[in-house]
């Protein structure tokens, strides 16, 4: 039996926040029309096959989506595309009209960072999230800087200086 522990909910989500992370949105398309949501909850899960997983909230539209589809598209995004990251997440007061172009059959966010493609292999609902697994389809990866959130807070790369191999 799964024993309950008594964790206060501001601590959780405030220790799960401290877990630094990229930034993705997750694009797919169901008769012509393109959705999109902003992630962090992605992983690599397998290189050979390759396998990637998304994890999705029971309230998210696109876990309609992405079950309607069968396919979705992770953007990874670039250190300019806050504002991107904003709109996805439904978090913006006006929004702007989004230009996809398309890959592998799927929409995309074409000044993403990177781009995985994937066919949806196999869906597990855990708690109040379902995770997707994707089989990789295809991947693309431009010259740029990710875009990083860490404490509720966009951030930027910054490379620390190499400190002194000890004596
Ligand atoms: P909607 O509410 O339908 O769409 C979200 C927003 O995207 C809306 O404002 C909509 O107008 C806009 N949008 C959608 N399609 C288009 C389009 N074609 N053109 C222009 N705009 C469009 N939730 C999770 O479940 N898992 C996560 O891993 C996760 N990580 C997150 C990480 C961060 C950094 C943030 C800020 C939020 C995260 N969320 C995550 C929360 C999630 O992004 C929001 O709850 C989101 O609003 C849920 O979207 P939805 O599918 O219900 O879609």
């Amino acid at each position: 039996m799964m024993q309950q522990v008594e964790i206060d909910d501001r601590l959780y989500r405030n220790v799960l926040g401290s877990f630094a992370t990229g930034v993705t949105v997750i694009t797919t398309e169901v008769d012509k029309v393109v959705h999109g949501m902003t992630a962090n909850a992605f992983m690599s899960v397998s290189l050979k096959p390759k396998l990637v997983a998304i994890s999705i909230g029971e309230n998210a539209r696109m876990l309609h989506h992405i079950k309607d589809s069968k396919q979705f598209a992770i953007n990874i995004l670039s250190a300019n595309q806050q504002n991107k990251s904003k709109q996805f997440a439904g978090q913006l007061k006006s929004e702007s009209e989004v230009t996809f172009t398309y890959f592998k059959g799927l929409p995309i966010l074409d000044d993403s960072l990177a781009v995985i493609a994937c066919d949806l292999h196999s869906e597990y609902v855990v708690g109040d999230h379902t995770i997707f697994i994707g089989h990789v389809t295809g991947v693309k990866l431009e010259q740029n800087d990710p875009l990083l959130f860490s404490q509720g807070k966009y951030r930027e790369l910054k490379e620390l200086e190499e400190s002194e191999s000890p004596t």
